[in-house]
Order: structure tokens, then C-alpha cells, then sequence
């Protein structure tokens, strides 16, 4: 009977359409029309690495980089006898995150054996959290395609341990054991498959990272592996509301790769579905350099770890006085300082959204703000300027060679008219360079001969001298060719050297014309 709902089976393709290439015009059409009868269903697992100093059940460090087996200790090694001690910072973190999503916390939770066999987990099961997790229910607001809100339930949010690192290129024909990572406390967050589309998904995982990094969980740094996730995908035809089997992507550590890999797994599964075969729920791994995703292992199930709550570990156990302590110093959390932007300082919602990402580009934001008292003009240097020489120069915002002060004293200057914009840009440059004091300001200005000619006769001496020079232009503008106005301006520029206001330029021009 489900043959004759299949889709495929809808729109058959008439015979004398196939043509020698087996792809018809009329199938590349049928094609898209197909994909729209299938709606794709996501979860996302993300793992946030805790910016902890010490392992999640030793002490010792979490340090990224060391050399290898450096940060390790009786307890990451599975040392007979090496018992675990739970970090409270990380637990710390944990209920932070919760509070941020506004989750159930739960007051007892229980640390659980994950057992498994390879190489890089030396005790033979990973520590973790299974019936009874930390933080159980929540949910994350992103932004749809359309631009809408969207919100993405959480199903819970669970404390583990790392295991360490197998590296298969280090030695021929062997492959080596890192065990640094072995114990560097990992928050697993865990959504309901709300998610429906790849960009959704890398939307989902953006605002986790913002998120992680703006109530300091987490360093954010993905090209480290600081936070991974893994995908859950599933197709099913639309107006269906069972879900349809999965397959998992595991281990993608970047928004752009989240959203291709997950692309890829959609319409691999719609053309299994499409010529009549089945979805296998596996594991998948999703390589970058061929762009395809490729079946790794057959997905083993819960069953396959038995899980048992670990004797080494006492039930955690949280008051309610505590979890509230975290909850009152949670700081103000990126989307509200999002909307913050748009109702207080009028800016627009990408704008907003740009500034509020990162926390320490929206600190900097708002002391520049607050010093230059010109929200829009601060805005929209931060995201432009001020974040391209930073990321040429591979710094954070924490690290900007210019001070939120010092940058509004330029921005004043801007905005008064004591130098154009461009020449705004070239004291940034400079000062970047050699900061000066604030005092020092205004002298340094004049020693580059930055200061704007403005409103004074000097200006006007100047466009009339253009004005002399170029005759035919000026003929042009005089018979309404409003064209040649901003070629005008132009020279006028290029003689003061980038040093007069275009717009009183424009006036002095406009002026002349009309006295004739
Ligand atoms: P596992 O034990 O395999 O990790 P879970 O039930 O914990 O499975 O689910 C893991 C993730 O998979 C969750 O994010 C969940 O939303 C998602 N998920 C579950 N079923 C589906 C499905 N049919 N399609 C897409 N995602 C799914
Ligand atoms: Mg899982």
C-alpha cells in the first residue's frame, strides 16, 4: 500500500524523457518538487569543554597544548586504586548553563559508568551521566530562515569526563596514545529534534557557543575542539508526525561544517528513501576534504554501554540556596543584550546580533558607547574597523591595541567634524600603533595634518580653484547632470588629501551653482 504514497511514484517520469546521461530535464525539475515533499528532523548533541584549571575527578591540569601525557595523573591513567573527586567548579558551570537556559536543575544527580573498550580510555568505561543528569529540561531561541523565533527544547544537560586521544599519524604504522584530554570536564547538551533544517542547526549551535562563552563556561575555541557536536538527522515526508530512522554524524567542529554535513546527510537520505531502500541508524563521519559523509560503525545502543551508577562516586547532591546563588550572578546573557541594543540604541537586528555574539566584543562595545555617546557610530566601527584589524591581527576584543576610550575620543572627533571619516580611520591606524594619552590627542591630529578644513574660506578657495579647473564638469552640473557632482567632490578631496568634509564640499558646490 505505501508504495503508491511514495512520492516518487506521484510524479513517474514518462520513459521517453530518459535521455543517454539517465538525467532528464524533466527529472532535475522532478527532483526539487521531491525534495519538497520531505521534511528533514534534527537533534543536536553538543559537548562544551568546561574552562575548568583542573580535570573533572583529578587534579590535574586542563591546560590545551601540553605535550603529550603531560597533564595526566593516577586518576586520568586508571591506576588501580586511583579513586575520582569531583571538580566543583565544574558543577558550578553546569548549573550556570542551566540557569542560562532556564532548566529544571536537579537537586540529586548520579554519576554513571559508561563502559566501553579502546585505547584511549585506559579505565575501560567513561565517567557520565545517564538516568539522572544535572540539568534536565530547557530550551535555546534561535532564529529561523525566515527570521522568526524559534524555540529549540532541551532535553537535558549532562556532566562526563573526556577520554584521550588516539593519533594515527604521529608513528608509522602504529597508532599513539595522548591521554591529556582523558578527564577535561565536558557539559553534553542534548536537544529534542526541534531542529529542522541545516541552517537551523548551525544557528542552534552558534547561539550555544555565544552562549558558552558569554557566562565563561567555556573558551569557545573550536578549532581546538572546545566545543564538538554530534548530529542526529532523519528525513520524513511531510504531514507525517512519527519519526523516521536516524543516522549520527559524529564530531563536527565548526558552524559552517555542521550545516554542509548535515546538507549532505539530508539528501543522502531522501535518495535511499527515493529508490525504495531503507535507512540504516549508524554512526557516520562527515570528511570535509571529499565533502560527503561516510558510515563509520553500526550506532550501538544504550544497551551495548551498561551503564551502572559508579560505586566510586557519591550521588551529587545541590541545595536549592546554592543553584540560586549561581542563578543571581548569571551576567546579562547575549540575547538580551541583543534586544538591549535595538530598543535602547536604535540599532538595527544585525547590528545587534553581530555585538552580541562574543562577550568581550560586546564589553568593548558598550564602555565605547558609554565614553562616546555615539551608540550607532560605536556600532558600527566595532563591527567593521576595530574587528577586522583585530582579526588580522588573530587578537580577541580582550586584547584590542586600542581602548574603548581612547577610540571614542576619535569617534567625537568624527562626528563634530574635527576630521572626516577617513582621516578617522588613519588615526585609528596610528593610534593603534603608538596609543597617546588623551591629552595628547589633538596635537597628534594636527603634527599628520589630519584636522578637517571645514567652514572656512580656506575650503572655499579650494573648490573654486577645481571648479576653474574642470570647466566641461562644471558646464555638466550647471545643465542638471548631478552626476558629475561626486567626481567633483572627489577632487576636491584628493587635493586636501582625504582633510575636508565632503558634505560641506558638496554644499560649497551646490552654492556656487546656484549663485550662478
Ligand atoms: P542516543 O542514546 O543515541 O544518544 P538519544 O535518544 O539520547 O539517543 O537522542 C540523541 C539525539 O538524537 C537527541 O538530540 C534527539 O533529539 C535526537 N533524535 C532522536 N531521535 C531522532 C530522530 N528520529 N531524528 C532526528 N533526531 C533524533
Ligand atoms: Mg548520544
Amino acid at each position: 500500500q505505501r508504495r503508491k504514497d511514495h512520492p516518487r511514484n506521484r510524479l513517474r517520469v514518462p520513459k521517453k524523457h530518459i535521455m543517454a546521461s539517465g538525467k532528464t530535464t524533466l527529472q532535475r525539475r522532478s527532483g526539487e518538487i521531491l525534495k519538497m515533499a520531505w521534511e528533514a528532523v534534527i537533534g543536536l548533541e553538543v559537548h562544551v569543554q568546561l574552562a575548568t584549571n583542573s580535570k573533572i575527578f583529578s587534579g590535574a591540569s586542563n591546560e590545551y597544548g601540553a605535550p603529550a601525557n603531560e597533564n595526566t595523573c593516577e586518576i586520568d591513567l586508571g591506576l588501580p586504586g586511583a579513586l575520582p573527586v569531583l571538580n566543583e567548579k565544574a558543577v558550578e558551570m553546569a548549573v550556570r548553563f542551566g540557569c542560562a537556559i532556564s532548566a529544571e536543575i536537579n537537586e540529586i544527580s548520579i554519576f554513571d559508568r559508561k563502559n566501553y573498550f579502546y585505547p584511549d580510555l585506559p579505565k575501560g568505561y567513561q565517567i557520565s551521566q545517564f538516568e539522572n543528569p544535572i540539568v534536565g529540561r530547557g530550551s535555546i531561541a534561535i532564529e529561523d530562515e525566515a527570521g522568526a523565533r524559534k524555540i529549540i527544547g532541551i532535553t537535558r544537560a549532562h556532566l562526563e569526563e573526556d577520554a584521550g586521544k588516539s593519533v594515527h599519524d604521529l608513528v608509522e604504522g602504529r597508532t599513539a596514545v595522548d591521554l591529556n584530554r582523558t578527564g577535561t570536564p565536558l557539559l553534553e547538551i542534548v536537544s529534542e529534534p526541534d531542529i529542522r533544517s541545516a541552517q537551523e542547526a548551525s544557528e542552534y549551535f552558534r547561539q550555544i557557543h555565544a552562549l558558552a562563552t558569554f557566562i565563561g563556561i567555556c573558551d569557545g575555541n573550536l578549532a581546538e575542539g572546545s566545543m564538538r557536536c554530534d548530529a542526529n538527522v532523519s528525513v520524513r515526508q511531510r504531514g507525517e508526525t512519527s519519526l523516521g530512522e536516524r543516522t549520527e554524524i559524529k564530531n563536527i567542529n565548526s558552524f559552517k561544517f555542521v550545516e554542509r554535513a548535515i546538507e549532505l546527510e539530508i539528501e543522502r537520505q531522501i535518495d535511499v528513501l527515493e529508490d525504495g531502500g531503507k535507512i540504516v541508524r549508524e554512526t557516520r563521519l562527515f570528511d570535509p576534504d571529499k565533502d560527503e559523509t561516510r558510515s563509520m560503525r553500526s550506532k550501538e545502543l544504550s544497551d551495548d554501554y551498561r551503564y551502572f551508577p559508579d560505586p566510586d562516586l557519591l550521588p551529587l547532591i545541590l541545595s536549592q540556596e546554592e543553584i540560586e546563588k549561581i542563578r543571581s550572578e548569571l551576567p546579562e546573557l547575549p540575547q538580551q543584550r541583543e534586544r538591549k541594543y535595538q530598543s535602547k540604541f536604535g540599532l538595527s537586528s544585525y547590528d545587534s546580533k553581530q555585538l552580541s555574539v562574543d562577550r568581550n566584543k560586546s564589553d568593548f562595545f558598550e564602555e565605547l558607547t558609554e565614553a562616546s555617546r555615539l551608540p550607532k557610530l560605536s556600532a558600527n566601527w566595532v563591527n567593521s574597523n576595530l574587528s577586522s584589524l583585530l582579526n588580522d591581527k588573530g587578537l580577541g576584543f580582550d586584547r584590542s591595541p586600542i581602548s574603548p576610550s581612547l577610540l571614542a575620543e576619535v569617534l567625537i572627533r568624527i562626528d563634530n567634524g574635527t576630521i572626516s571619516s577617513t582621516s578617522g580611520k588613519t588615526l585609528f591606524r596610528a593610534f593603534c600603533e603608538t596609543p597617546p594619552k588623551i591629552s595628547e590627542i589633538d596635537d597628534r591630529i594636527d603634527e599628520m595634518g589630519l584636522r578637517q578644513i571645514g567652514g572656512t574660506d580656506g575650503l572655499k578657495d579650494i573648490v573654486l580653484e577645481i571648479l576653474k579647473e574642470h570647466p566641461n564638469q562644471l558646464a555638466e552640473l550647471i545643465d542638471g547632470k548631478q552626476k558629475v557632482l561626486g567626481f567633483l567632490v572627489g577632487q576636491v578631496m584628493k587635493k586636501t588629501n582625504g582633510a575636508a568634509n565632503p558634505k560641506e564640499v558638496n554644499e560649497i558646490i551646490q552654492g556656487e551653482i546656484k549663485k550662478g
